[in-house]
């Protein structure tokens, strides 16, 4: 259970002493994280160190060098001359590769896990959903890969006498710009795709978390990708996210809506596809038949996971009034026991936010919140006593338009309570959002509830579940609707945005024959017999 609040008497801790010898040491050493950091794509000589900081204490992990534009000029022209090759071989070598990958994630889980907490300071159980997501990630691409990209033989104006095919050819260079709360998932974990469809890639991680994506590549090199193919570049997004956006032939990018909004301009600009998975400030309903402990488990595990940093976390919960003084009484009580701590292991719920800036954000939130007239029935709290960027789990209820947490997305352990009168009322409110990420609708009567997930405009919807059920539904597509984003990850779509699409036609003899007549009139007047024929075709 959450330890009380820090009084007057028990100062928080200064930055130093969140470094003193008492702090259990961070997995793993400095030693593996330097050789971690050996492997991006940019001299360590001659570039300028980039520290990197535990959320947890706040103490130096390690650096990693400050990619510059010259180093993404280099990582991109080596990935290329690798990616001809790459693209001639079979669908079933490269899955083969995803299935070794696999293995080796889950046999290298706690390494991995360790360097999520380290350099997230997300909680061990939100860590282990991003190995798991990876996991379904490549079983998923390597049962389907060879399918999506074999060629098709398409319908034609002449059947049987014009074939054609549609083909899927790799776009070459794919550029992928990732963002800190997902290390693995979103990083390497959304390369995947790109590279079985026959890609190369170059990747940077964000600044704060590249860690986890350096140990991921290297264990994808262990499982057979050839050398060169990935590359990982680290750096600010001003210069090295810059220089893949205008380098690189696609542009993968998932971090918030204002960067992913010039994101796509500048793909615009240059004509080349981009996919921007954004922000949002998902809803959850719950109507008045439903189970509530149900609901009050959902909520809480739709709210908190990852800190709340999890851009299909649910900001804002819209209860039918007859229940909505018990739901917030239990969701309270459920909420105010949730472990908050930051060890390396299973006994913390919730870990810390990323950084000061993230605790920012949610206390201005708060604070405005409560200006107001808002209420925290849970939370409401930094936690300084457990570290830098700690901050309780926090409910509000009486939020109105006018307060910043009513719109705004928080991206922390944050949400809002408002009761409605009725399910087509909590629907309006739900859309009434600049964003349409994801949704969750907690229902008793389930055949309602799907028709009340269509009427959400968001490209998730659970039904019974706050996030998870269609996260890993990674034969559908996820993505966001509005300014939630453009494009999708998982499923057909997730592969394919990764190739242009090329048709083939091969014309035969007769059908020139049959088309062709020796004047413009003859021609248009054997056609016009082919066309009105064709309807009555059998295929
Ligand atoms: P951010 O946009 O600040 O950064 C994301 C990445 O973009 C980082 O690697 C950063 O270095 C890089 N970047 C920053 N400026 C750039 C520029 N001008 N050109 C190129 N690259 C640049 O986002 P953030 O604050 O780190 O991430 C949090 C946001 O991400 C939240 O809004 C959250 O909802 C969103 N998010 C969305 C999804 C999704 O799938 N829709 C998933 C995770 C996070």
């Amino acid at each position: 259970p959450l330890t009380p609040p820090p009084t007057e008497e028990t100062q928080p801790p200064s930055p130093e002493a969140t470094t003193d010898p008492t702090t259990p040491d961070l997995k793993p050493g400095r030693r593996e994280l330097d050789r971690l950091a050996g492997l991006v794509r940019a001299p360590r000589e001659g570039r300028r160190p980039l520290e990197v900081r535990s959320p947890l204490t706040g103490e130096v992990l390690g650096v990693v060098p400050e990619g510059t534009r010259e180093d993404v000029e280099a990582a991109v022209a080596s990935a290329r001359a690798v990616q001809a090759a790459w693209a001639r071989t079979s669908t079933r070598e490269r899955a083969g590769i995803l299935g070794r990958y696999q293995t080796l994630v889950l046999d290298h889980q706690d390494e991995l896990l360790d360097l999520l907490q380290a350099e997230n300071g997300k909680a061990r159980g939100s860590a282990f959903e991003e190995v798991a997501d990876t996991v379904l990630n490549c079983q998923y691409y390597a049962r389907n890969v060879g399918k999506f990209l074999r060629d098709k033989p398409r319908r034609t104006a002449l059947p049987g006498l014009v074939r054609a095919w549609e083909r899927h050819v790799p776009k070459g260079v794919v550029g992928l710009i990732a963002p800190w709360n997902y290390p693995l998932a979103l990083s390497i974990g959304d390369g995947l795709p790109a590279l079985m469809a026959g890609n190369a890639l170059v990747l940077k991680p964000d600044s704060q978390t590249p860690y986890t994506t350096l140990r991921a590549f290297e264990l994808l090199e262990e499982a057979g990708l050839p050398r060169g193919l990935a590359q990982v570049v680290t750096g600010p997004g001003s210069v090295v996210g810059q220089a893949i956006i205008e380098l690189t032939d696609y542009v993968m990018f998932t971090g918030s809506t204002a960067t992913g909004r010039r994101v796509a301009a500048q793909a615009g600009e240059r004509l080349i596809g981009c996919s921007a998975e954004l922000g949002g400030k998902n809803p959850m309903i719950i109507a008045a038949d439903v189970d509530l402990d149900r609901a009050v488990r959902g909520a809480v595990a739709a709210c908190f996971s990852n800190t709340g940093q999890l851009c299909i976390s649910i900001e804002r919960i819209y209860v039918e009034r007859p229940i909505v003084e018990e739901f917030t009484a239990r969701f309270a009580d459920a909420v105010s026991a949730l472990r908050l701590g930051g060890g390396q292991d299973y006994d913390s719920d919730v870990g810390s936010l990323i950084s000061q800036d993230q605790l920012d954000k949610i206390t201005a939130h708060i604070a405005d919140a409560e200006a107001k007239g808002a209420k925290a029935v849970a939370g409401g709290h930094a936690r300084p006593d457990l570290g830098p960027f700690f901050h309780e789990p926090t409910v509000l209820t009486g939020v109105t338009p006018d307060m910043d947490v009513h719109s705004d997305e928080t991206f922390g352990p944050l949400v809002s309570i408002y009761p409605v009168d009725t399910l087509d009322e909590a629907v309006d409110r739900a859309n009434d959002t600049d964003y349409g990420l994801n949704a969750s609708i907690y229902i008793d009567d389930v055949r309602r509830g799907r028709r009340l997930a269509e009427r959400v405009m968001a490209g998730t919807v659970n039904v019974n579940d706050g996030y998870q059920s269609a996260w890993a539904a990674t034969g559908s597509p996820m993505g966001g609707m509005k300014a939630s984003g453009l494009g999708r990850r998982h499923g057909r779509e997730g592969l394919l945005k990764y190739t242009e699409s090329q048709t083939i036609a091969v014309r035969s003899a007769l059908a020139e024959k049959l088309q062709g007549g020796d004047t413009p009139a003859e021609t248009a007047s054997r056609l016009t017999a082919l066309l009105r024929s064709a309807k009555h075709l059998p295929f």
